[in-house]
């Protein structure tokens, strides 16, 4: 924990805007976070760490803590995902494993919200689907084509968080993220439980739900 990091403490901000700032505190040879709300509560942890990990196109996200490869450290996309990560998953638990699309749905979200990015994607594939459902052995290519996990979860993912979130307004979609992250804070929710959210805060988004899932 020398080289290659730094450590910030965060901004207090609650409202608004629904949005995080990323600033170099060194750009020679130490990068820094400093966080906004991005529309989820206030930071959940009194410090951040972001830590260059290696030289490789990768990154990832631990509470507090948000490994970065040299490679994307200055990909302030890489950046927005990873930190959005210390609100889900991290304040917001959920089985990454299990259910990707709670927490990197809502990563992808707010990467392409602060960046302002669309929310293009080809996959044809239900987003509710364990990570398992792509072989281990699948090549970099299948992983990111179409119909890869990639392409589905991340990139249709957050296509169908931006279409809930235009369903219920932004302020009752955020409104529901901010209660779940306070009932229940370092526990763990299904998407199953996040989408019955939306449903019980907006009634009629399982219409959504279905163009995404297939159901
Ligand atoms: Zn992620």
């Amino acid at each position: 924990m020398s080289a290659g990091v730094d450590r910030c403490t965060t901004a207090p901000e609650t409202h608004p805007p629904a949005r995080f700032v990323l600033r170099r505190a060194r750009p020679d040879a130490f990068r820094g976070v400093q966080l906004r709300n991005p529309g989820y509560g206030p930071y959940p942890y009194p410090s951040l760490t972001i830590a260059e990990a290696g030289p490789r196109l990768w990154a990832h996200e631990f509470p507090a803590l948000v490994f970065v490869g040299t490679a994307v450290i200055d990909d302030a996309y890489v950046m927005y995902h990873e930190i959005a990560h210390q609100w889900f998953y991290a304040a917001l638990g959920n089985d990454q494993q299990a259910d990707p699309i709670v927490d990197e749905g809502l990563a992808e979200l707010s990467a392409n919200t602060v960046l302002g990015r669309g929310y293009a994607y080809c996959s044809s594939l239900r987003v509710d689907q364990p990570v398992d459902r792509w072989p281990a052995g699948h090549l970099i290519g299948e992983w990111m084509g179409c119909g890869g996990y990639f392409e589905t979860i991340y990139h249709k993912g957050a296509a169908f968080y931006d279409a809930m979130r235009d369903r219920m307004g932004s302020t009752a979609f955020y409104a529901t993220l901010r209660s779940l992250l306070t009932s229940e804070r370092f526990g763990l929710i299904t998407h199953d439980e996040l989408f019955a959210a939306f449903e019980a805060r907006t009634p009629g988004t399982r219409t959504v739900l279905g163009r995404f899932t297939n159901h």
